[in-house]
């Protein structure tokens, strides 16, 4: 049987949480994806469970749990955070992560705000780390170019990151996606200080 998530002492596992948020179109998935190219084992991403429907291209299982709002409900109590985000639910199942954690690996959570803060609170020695896109008007246009969201979804991304983008300041580091290799290369030295994963950054 899983232990009950408010059972776990997750600061005494010997693997590192790491909380990457950023506003939607700051370029998070392809800076995750590049990182954990990268760092070979070393690192791995938690996949989280959501209500909202697949994009096309997403593989289930793979970028997302895609669930009903039914099974997300069976869900929380294994969820290590959850919160809405735009009008679909998300979260985080915590027995992987609790499994990882205890096998001595970095897990990183690509995760709203809401649940970075949710995290703070139940793992205090989780690294916060925020991607900011170069400006609203920059990734207002990301947002354009990617072309899978309405204009009243384009709207709404844009009033939640401007939200976002102030509770930031709460976050352990900020880091800023002018150059994506830049930032993947200052998100790899982040993580090498803060010793989320050993022997990364080494080469
Ligand atoms: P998208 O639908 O564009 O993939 O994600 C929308 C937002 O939900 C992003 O800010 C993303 O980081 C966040 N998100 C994805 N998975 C989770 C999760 O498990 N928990 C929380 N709190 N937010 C999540």
């Amino acid at each position: 049987m899983t232990e009950p998530v408010e059972a776990v002492d997750w600061s005494t596992l010997p693997g590192r949480l790491v909380v990457l948020s950023g506003a939607s179109g700051a370029g998070k998935s392809t800076i995750v994806h590049r990182l954990i190219d990268r760092a070979g084992g070393k690192v791995r991403r938690s996949v989280s469970a959501t209500t909202r429907a697949p994009r096309e291209g997403e593989v289930p299982g793979l970028d997302y749990h895609f669930v009903t709002v039914e099974e997300f409900e069976s869900l929380r109590g294994d969820l290590l955070e959850s919160a809405e985000v735009h009008g679909s639910w998300y979260g985080t199942p915590a027995s992987p992560v609790r499994e990882a954690l205890a096998r001595g690996e970095c897990v990183i959570l690509v995760i709203d705000v809401q649940g970075g803060f949710q995290i703070r609170r139940k793992v205090p020695n989780a690294l916060l780390v925020f991607i900011q896109a170069p400006s609203l008007e920059e990734l207002e246009a990301r947002l354009r170019d990617r072309g899978t969201d309405s204009e009243a979804t384009i709207a709404r991304r844009l009033t939640n990151a401007r939200r976002e983008i102030e509770a930031a300041r709460a976050y352990d580091v900020q880091l800023v996606n002018d150059d994506l290799e830049a930032c993947v290369d200052a998100l790899t030295k982040t993580l090498a200080e803060h010793r989320c994963a050993r022997g990364m950054g080494d080469d």
